[in-house]
C-alpha cells in the first residue's frame, strides 16, 4: 500500500502561514524566513516560494519551490554531515520548515567555481561553460545594498570579518562541499558549474568551530545536464528560459528526493 502523501503545505502555502503567526519572527529574507526555535540555539527556517534575482530587482512567486529547496537542501546537508563536513541542519520539520541549529552567520558569500559561469564569465571575459585549470574561490561582502561585492582575503582580513584561522577552516570546507555535491550530482548526470555557501560559526564551551549554513539548493548552485546542456537551475528564472518548479523538479527527481505524490498536478476534467 502506498503511504498516505505528507501534509502538504505545496498547495496551502497560505493555511501553513497562519499556523507559523505563533511563532516568534527573527529574520525575513528573499527566500526564506526565520522563526525562534523549540529550543535554545535552534531556529526553524521556512523557505517561502518567492525568488529574485540581481538584487531583487527581478522578483517572482514560484508555486512549490520553497518545498522543493526545503527537500533539496535537507538531502545535500544530511549528506554532507554524513561525510563529516559539519552542517546548521538537525531535521526537517515538515514540507516548508527545517531546525537548524542558530550560528553567527560570517558576512561573506563563499563562491566555489569549477567552470566559468555568470558574473566571473563577464567580469573576466570567459565563456560559460569554459572548464577552469581548478576550482576557484571567491568571497563577496553580503550587503544587498551594495550587490555583495567582490572582496579579497585583504579585505576580509582588515576589516575583520573573519580571521586568518577562519579562512582555512572556510577553504577546507568549500572544497569538501564542492567535491561532494559535483560527485553526487555527476551520479545523477549533472554538471555542478558552480555555487555559492555561507558559513556560521558555533560556540561550544571555551571553543568554536564554523558549520555549513544559510541553504544548499538549486537557487545557489548552477547545474547544468552533462548531456544537453539544459539548465536546471536559477538561471531558468533568471534569463526566462521555462518553468523553474520543473527544473528543480527534475534535480529532486533524479537525486530520489521528491515522493511522487508531492509532484502530481491536478488533472483537467473536458
Ligand atoms: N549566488 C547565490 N547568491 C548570490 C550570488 C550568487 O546563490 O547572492 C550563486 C549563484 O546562484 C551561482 C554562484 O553563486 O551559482 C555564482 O554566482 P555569480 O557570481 O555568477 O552571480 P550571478 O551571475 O548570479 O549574478
Amino acid at each position: 500500500m502506498r503511504a498516505p502523501p505528507e501534509r502538504d503545505s505545496f498547495t496551502h502555502p497560505g493555511l501553513e502561514r497562519s499556523l507559523m503567526a505563533r511563532r516568534k519572527k527573527i529574520y525575513e529574507g528573499k527566500a526564506k524566513i526565520l522563526y525562534e526555535g523549540p529550543e535554545p540555539g535552534t531556529i526553524v527556517q521556512y523557505f517561502k516560494d518567492d525568488a529574485t534575482a540581481f538584487n531583487a530587482e527581478k522578483k517572482d512567486v514560484i508555486d512549490g519551490k520553497g518545498v522543493l529547496n526545503n527537500r533539496l537542501s535537507e538531502f545535500f546537508m544530511t549528506g554532507l554531515t554524513q561525510i563529516g563536513v559539519p552542517t546548521h541542519f538537525i531535521r526537517r520539520l515538515n514540507m516548508r520548515e527545517q531546525l537548524v541549529r542558530n550560528c553567527e552567520i560570517i558576512p561573506l558569500e563563499i563562491i566555489v567555481r569549477n567552470y566559468a559561469a555568470g558574473s566571473m564569465s563577464k567580469r573576466l571575459g570567459i565563456a560559460e561553460g569554459t572548464q577552469l585549470p581548478r576550482p576557484i574561490i571567491e568571497y563577496c561582502y553580503k550587503d544587498d545594498s551594495l550587490g555583495d561585492p567582490l572582496v579579497s582575503e585583504e579585505h576580509i582580513a582588515a576589516f575583520g570579518w573573519a580571521s586568518q584561522q577562519d579562512m582555512d577552516d572556510i577553504l577546507s570546507l568549500a572544497l569538501r562541499v564542492n567535491d561532494f555535491m559535483s560527485g553526487v550530482m555527476l551520479a545523477v548526470g549533472i554538471r555542478l558549474v558552480d555555487f555559492k555557501i555561507e558559513i556560521g560559526r558555533v560556540y561550544e564551551g571555551d571553543f568554536q568551530r564554523l558549520i555549513v549554513a544559510d541553504e544548499i539548493s538549486p537557487d545557489s548552485c548552477r547545474l547544468w545536464d552533462i548531456e544537453t546542456g539544459q539548465k536546471l537551475d536559477k538561471d531558468v528564472f533568471r534569463r526566462d528560459l521555462g518553468n523553474l518548479t520543473d527544473a528543480y523538479s527534475e534535480v529532486a527527481r533524479r537525486l530520489g528526493v521528491l515522493p511522487k505524490s508531492n509532484v502530481a498536478k491536478p488533472t483537467l476534467i473536458n
